[in-house]
């Protein structure tokens, strides 16, 4: 199929994408093998959640693809490492991302019902804020609109419905109960194995063009397309392009122990939850798996370099913390710290993603900057790769486009 992808493939594809049988690992992999001598339809290069989830789209349209990481699927330096991500529909009035997350969802659920062992957790996701938030009052209208069961109450009805809580006066609450918790590295890992695409671990390098129009990515593989869906490391990739443009800034996220056998920290008593703390966003998942309360804050750490940052927690984020549990949380103020992450966000300067391709270079695509709020979205980003690559005519979704990536930060999408 190689270099002629027809329209015929794009429609084909849209048949495609329907939700997968267990039988996709076995026919994904004879068809990436059909590649001959390193020869692919499609190189996606970054196997984190955003090109696990392309390999897995494209190998499921009938595309020979090779998966090329330098580390390997879900890497201990990746930004879709680790054991959580928070999944939600509410994005405020911002539906294009509510709309990718409920186009997600389903993968999600249905990758889990056919693993050994979950990679969803139906928990549902708590949001609180003060008195009259209107992202709150947003998202409720969006979950209305579309018909999303949810569960809201004030103050009194949240210490009600939550007494391992404290809440202030006025404040408000709703629990989104479809989604809840995906189980991140467990997830990229079974998305990458089961798209059946080759593995490859190599560093790969910006493309270089082929006689006949393919391109050599890494180790003798040459495709007739290009994905280069390396977070963090993108604006080190293409720094004429995307230098300043996405930036790697550190996170940290802790694990607290509660008793044994108290179980108000544990689904189903306890939810995932994000509180709008009067804008700077603490969050955290319930006790998942026996791996304990995970808190972190949503605010930017410092630049950081993906392949060599200290990865060792900072005191002053423990006590920032364990103050928080104090007002929050109580009866885990002084749980143990028992283990935890740093890692880093691929902030784009607002926090939109990045679909669009490589100037100069039809068919080679730059896909990232989840920013923080992007593992959720991975089937849907994946399906979107997909169907430009399907359809050269596809036109770039305006807020995922090169040209609206500046270098000025100013957040706008949460
Ligand atoms: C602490 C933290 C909490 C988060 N919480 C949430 C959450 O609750 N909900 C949510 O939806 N999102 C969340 N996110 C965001 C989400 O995890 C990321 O946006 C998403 O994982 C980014 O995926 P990616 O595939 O773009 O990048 P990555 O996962 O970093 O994958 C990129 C891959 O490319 C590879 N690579 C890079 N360069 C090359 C090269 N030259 N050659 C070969 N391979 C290369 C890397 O090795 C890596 O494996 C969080 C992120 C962090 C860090």
């Amino acid at each position: 199929m190689a270099a002629g992808i027809t329209r015929r493939d794009g429609l084909k594809l849209a048949g495609a994408t329907a939700l997968a049988g267990a039988a996709i690992a076995a026919s994904g992999a004879a068809r990436a093998q059909s590649g001959s001598g390193g020869k692919f339809d499609v190189a996606v290069v970054g196997a984190g959640v955003f090109g696990a989830w392309s390999a897995w789209m494209l190998a499921r349209a009938g595309y020979s693809v090779a998966l090329i990481d330098q580390y390997g699927p879900a890497n201990a330096r990746a930004s879709s490492t680790g054991e959580s991500r928070v999944t939600r529909m509410s994005y405020g009035a911002d539906a294009v991302y509510s709309q990718m997350a409920a186009r997600s969802l389903p993968h999600w659920q249905a990758l889990s019902a056919r693993c050994a062992l979950p990679v969803f957790h139906n928990a549902g996701v708590l949001w609180f804020s003060p008195p009259g938030d209107e992202y709150m009052h947003q998202s409720i209208a969006w979950l209305e609109a579309n018909g999303r069961a949810f569960w809201r109450g004030d103050a009194q009805a949240l210490r009600e419905r939550f007494p391992q809580m404290r809440f202030a006066d006025g404040e408000e609450g709703f629990v989104e109960l479809e989604t809840g918790a995906l189980i991140a590295g467990r997830a990229v890992q079974t998305v990458a194995k089961e798209s059946g695409a080759p593995l490859v671990i190599a560093r790969a390098e910006p493309p270089r063009r082929q006689s006949d129009g393919r391109y050599l990515v890494a180790d003798g593989v040459v495709a007739a397309h290009v994905v280069y869906a390396c977070g963090p490391w993108l604006g080190k990739l293409f720094p004429d392009v995307l230098g300043g443009r996405i930036i790697p800034t550190r996170q940290e996220i802790m694990h607290f122990g509660s008793r044994p056998g108290d179980a108000r920290f544990a689904p189903p008593a306890l939810p995932v939850w994000a509180d709008n703390n009067a804008g700077d966003i603490a969050y955290g998942l319930p006790d998942l798996e026996s791996q304990g309360f995970k808190i972190a804050f949503d605010r930017h750490g410092p630049e950081v370099d993906p392949d060599s940052q200290d990865r060792r927690l900072t005191p002053a984020m423990v006590e920032l913390a364990r103050e928080y549990l104090a007002r929050r949380f109580p009866d885990l103020a002084a749980a143990p710290l028992i283990h935890g992450r740093v890692c880093q966000y691929e902030n784009s300067s607002n926090g939109d993603f990045l679909v669009d391709r490589l100037p100069g270079h039809d068919n080679v695509w730059l896909v990232g900057g989840g920013s923080g709020h992007g593992f959720k979205h991975g089937p849907a980003v994946g399906e979107l790769v997909a169907r430009h690559i399907a359809d050269a005519g596809l036109a770039v979704e305006p807020r995922f486009s090169l040209a609206t990536k500046g270098t000025a930060a100013a957040r706008s999408v949460y």
